[in-house]
């Protein structure tokens, strides 16, 4: 290296899996100092943990690695405690500073501040950047200086207050040290151990990756957000961005798909703001857990705690399968079997049917999710569950259950979702697929149904269920 060449910077990659508007690759490459991207396979429990997710991840960094090889700086994958490998690349090129995007997961963070602290001691520089989401959680409180629990009002204040920020190029050209250190093989990693192999359809819908976040991107707005605030409701449309799972990695920022829809000619304020609003849910969940680190494991509201749950392996099972006999149910829990995700509308539905018709406490549903969802997000996972549960902040009471006959026939209407995730339904007519249980015989003949045999009795009578919880949870209503 000449004597001019600045020291390297080493830039560790997280929840960041993208080349475009990345503050902490921006800051590590400025005035060309040499930039060593680093992935490190955390050995304490950060990162993805589901299976899905990991076998997006293993895909993703497939892809990061080729967009920094075509920079001219390699994409280095380590496994251990980060600091030791920080302290060991550190040691081997003579990089004098490190730059990370900032996480906001308890354990993520709790990594972090012991990291910065040592190496600030080594006489590191070290810098953290925005990005993974729009606010910043410990700035952003009510003027009372509290922190939000109520999304209305942190809505309001978002768009008073926040400035989100255009997103930034990506760097064209990169330059590193002369002998990069060496990378461990991606394969190696075992992400995708494949057995079960319940992500073998997974390759049809999805591709992971910036490219693929950002062709999912343009085709929302070119061919879906015009009919968003309208069709988001109805799981058998196409009327979503299907964009969690890329920002869950950060394979795009939230601030470009922010920008993009708000910028977008001809979209009505009405789709516009419908959007909006729940990409900024994404931070909201992100804020409750941020003053609430332990919100996938408590209820935020302790009341909760004396609720009687019900251990029922069985039903649990069932649910789980896709085999409760409640057709809405039964298709979304196979759509995430299948393909990885599930309809936000359908995700109310079955997590209200484990909750409320089973009776199964709501972490145990959050922990399938974590395992099955490739979107699956420390922050948005637990929340939306405890918003079902009713125990969360700003939740859906708790004597609010969902009816899953009457939710399928209004959201899906001609039993399309149904039909396409359960196909022994296939020959449903629409008027009764929703309730297969309560269908004249000839309908079921003719549909080639026997129940019990082809499609299962239900699990639970729904009206039986909807009483039991409301009386359980009258013991801790208080
Ligand atoms: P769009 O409707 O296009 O929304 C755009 C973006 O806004 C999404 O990509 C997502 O980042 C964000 N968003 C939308 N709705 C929500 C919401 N309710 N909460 C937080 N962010 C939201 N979302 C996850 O990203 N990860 C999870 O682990 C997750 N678990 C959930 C569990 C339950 C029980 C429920 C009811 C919802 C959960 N959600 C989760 C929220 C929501 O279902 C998904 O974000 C949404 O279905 C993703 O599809 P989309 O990208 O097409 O969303």
């Amino acid at each position: 290296m000449p004597e001019t060449m600045p020291k390297p910077a080493i830039l560790w990659i997280r929840k960041d899996l993208r080349i475009a508007d990345n503050r902490a690759l921006l800051a590590a490459c400025e005035d060309n100092r040499p930039v060593i991207p680093v992935y490190i396979r955390e050995d304490d429990g950060n990162g993805p943990l589901g299976g899905a997710q990991a076998w997006w991840l293993e895909r993703s960094l497939a892809r990061l690695g080729e967009a920094y090889e075509k920079r001219g700086a390699p994409l280095l994958l380590k496994s251990g405690a980060p600091l030791a490998v920080l302290r060991s690349l550190i040691a081997e090129t003579g990089a004098t500073a490190v730059y990370w995007n900032r996480r906001y997961e308890p354990l993520g963070i709790k990594t972090d501040t012991a990291a910065k602290k040592a190496l600030l001691g080594d006489d590191i520089e070290v810098a953290s950047f925005a990005g993974q989401i729009l606010h910043e959680p410990s700035k952003f409180m009510t003027k009372t200086g509290g922190s939000y629990k109520v999304y209305t009002p942190f809505w309001k204040a978002f768009v008073e207050t926040v400035h989100v920020p255009d997103p930034a190029d990506a760097p064209k050209k990169l330059t590193t040290v002369a002998k990069p250190p060496a990378s461990e093989n991606l394969a190696d990693w075992n992400l995708y151990p494949g057995k079960p192999d319940w992500a073998s359809a997974f390759g049809e819908i999805w591709t992971p990756g910036e490219d693929g976040a950002r062709e999912r991107l343009a085709h929302f707005i070119d061919a879906v957000a015009d009919d968003y605030a309208a069709g988001r409701d109805q799981p058998a449309k196409e009327a979503t961005s299907m964009l969690s799972a890329h920002l869950a990695l950060g394979e795009i920022s939230p601030a470009t798909v922010w920008h993009a829809v708000d910028g977008t000619k001809g979209l009505s304020g009405e789709n516009r703001k419908k959007f909006l609003q729940e990409l900024v849910w994404r931070d909201f969940c992100h804020h409750l857990l941020f003053h609430s680190p332990d919100l996938a494991d408590k209820n935020w509201n302790d009341r909760f705690d004396a609720f009687e749950w019900k251990s029922d392996e069985k039903s649990f099972r069932a649910w789980s399968r896709g085999q409760t006999g409640y057709p809405i149910v039964d298709a979304g829990m196979r759509q995430l079997w299948r393909e990885g995700i599930m309809h936000n509308r359908v995700r109310m539905i079955v997590a209200s049917f484990l909750i409320k018709d089973l009776m199964i406490d709501w972490r145990q549903g959050e922990k399938w999710f974590r395992d099955t969802l490739v979107d699956a997000d420390p922050a948005s996972n637990p929340a939306n569950w405890q918003w079902v549960a009713g125990s969360g902040a700003d939740a859906s009471p708790f004597f609010r259950v969902f009816n899953p006959v009457l939710q399928g026939e209004k959201f899906d209407p001609q039993g399309d979702y149904v039909r396409r995730y359960v196909p022994e339904l296939a020959k449903m007519p629409a008027k009764h697929i929703h309730a297969p249980f309560d269908a004249p015989d000839d309908v079921l003949d003719k549909a080639g149904i026997m129940l019990g045999k082809d499609y299962p009795k239900p699990i639970v009578d729904h009206k039986q269920a909807r009483k039991r919880a409301l009386s359980a949870f009258e013991a801790v209503k208080g």
